[in-house]
């Protein structure tokens, strides 16, 4: 992969079989190398069904193409953890994202295009499991908030399971599921809406998130985590193991244990299902973690853990963005007037130097102690 700017259409480098242009660049050398200054532009909605689909090549150390077309919004940095997560060490986003597919002629809009490699309906297998992902409740569902807090304000429970749910799209997606969001507005979606679309869209999963409560008002001192499936389903009882497990290794709340319930979530899913409680809103002390953004986002990532060891699929961890690295990082080092032949960097107004180079260089012995990691310098 070569640095943004250093190729021109028609003069590839001397050693290049062929090449592939595309921008921004996603990884070099197998790190994330998306800019922090087109983050901005990361979830542009594109005008074909609200959705923005991304298009992706990369090349794995074994020198393997791969060509990847998402069915989701992905962020740039996503769409580079997925790459990464597919062995890739090099990775380009296909320019424009809207650009870089077609849609049916009907849709009576498009532009013409040189050339296309076109994919049938059937042709296709995908890969990742569909997760479907209930928030709950509505946002003003009656009953179901916390009793008044210290602060006189009150938390409604959907502020907490809404959260974790689009924190947990963002993990799935990223790790290589396929996600339905069966209540994606804040409108008071029936349950058996929600049941009814995860079963039309035949999806492997069904989690529903919520925050409990006990009691007629007023806090008390029940808490916990409690994590459900329907009676008798092996399936469901498996899953919510896993599931339960990775939210009590990840948090700090009692152990209350996996439990049958003939919940309507549980009950109407035609696929495995699990209803966790991450909490009583009806406990000060747990109160005060569902509405911190720390604990719902250890929640939506022990679940994202969970739904991952369940369908045996590697947990990606979000992606770190570093800066790309340019040549006016790089310096030049003289040692008594001889240049030497490594480069050093210099970054955030630190420079960096090949240590073994330089102290050679100056007559010094250098020695490397693996096991503490100190370089050791002799004259
Ligand atoms: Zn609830």
């Amino acid at each position: 992969m070569l640095p943004d700017k250093s190729l021109h259409i028609g003069k590839a480098p001397s050693n290049a079989l062929w090449a592939l242009q595309g921008s921004p660049r996603l990884l070099n050398n197998g790190r994330n190398v998306v800019a922090e200054s087109i983050k901005r532009d990361q979830l542009g909605t594109d005008i074909w069904r609200g959705a923005n689909y991304r298009t992706a090549a990369g090349i794995t150390l074994a020198g393997t193409m791969l060509i990847v077309r998402t069915f989701d919004k992905l962020t740039l940095d996503e769409l580079a953890a997925l790459m990464l997560h597919m062995g890739c060490v090099g990775a380009l986003n296909a320019d424009g994202g809207g650009s870089s597919y077609m849609w049916p002629l009907e849709m009576g809009w498009g532009r013409r295009l040189g050339a296309a490699l076109v994919v049938k309906k059937g042709e296709v297998k995908f890969m990742g499991k569909l997760i479907a992902i209930c928030d709950g409740h509505g946002m003003e569902t009656p009953g179901k908030r916390t009793p008044m807090l210290p602060d006189g304000k009150v938390m409604k429970e959907n502020e907490f399971n809404r959260d974790v749910a689009k924190l947990l799209d963002v993990h799935l997606r990223r790790c290589g599921f396929r996600t339905l969001l069966v209540a994606p507005t804040d409108v008071d979606t029936p349950l058996s809406v929600r049941t009814a679309l995860a079963n039309k869209e035949k999806a492997d999963f069904y989690i529903s998130i919520h925050a409990n409560a006990y009691g007629s008002g007023g806090f008390n001192s029940v808490r916990g985590i409690e994590t459900y499936h329907y009676p008798g389903s092996t399936k469901g009882k498996a899953a919510a193991e896993i599931l339960h497990r990775h939210l009590i290794a990840g948090t700090a709340l009692p152990n209350r244990g996996v439990k049958e319930a003939n919940f309507e979530v549980l009950r109407e899913t035609t696929m495995p299902a699990v209803l966790v409680e991450a909490g009583f809103m009806t406990n000060a002390q747990d109160s005060a973690l569902l509405l911190s953004d720390a604990y719902r986002t250890e929640c939506a990532e022990e679940l994202a853990r969970g739904i991952c060891e369940l369908y045996g699929v590697a947990y990606v961890r979000p992606a770190v963005t570093e800066p790309a690295e340019t040549m006016s990082d790089l310096i030049s080092i003289r040692v008594n007037g001889k240049l030497l032949g490594l480069k050093g960097t210099l970054a955030n107004g630190v420079t960096t130097v090949p240590v073994r180079a330089v102290a050679e260089a100056l007559g010094l012995k250098v020695a490397w102690d693996g096991v503490t990691r100190t370089i050791d310098l002799e004259k």
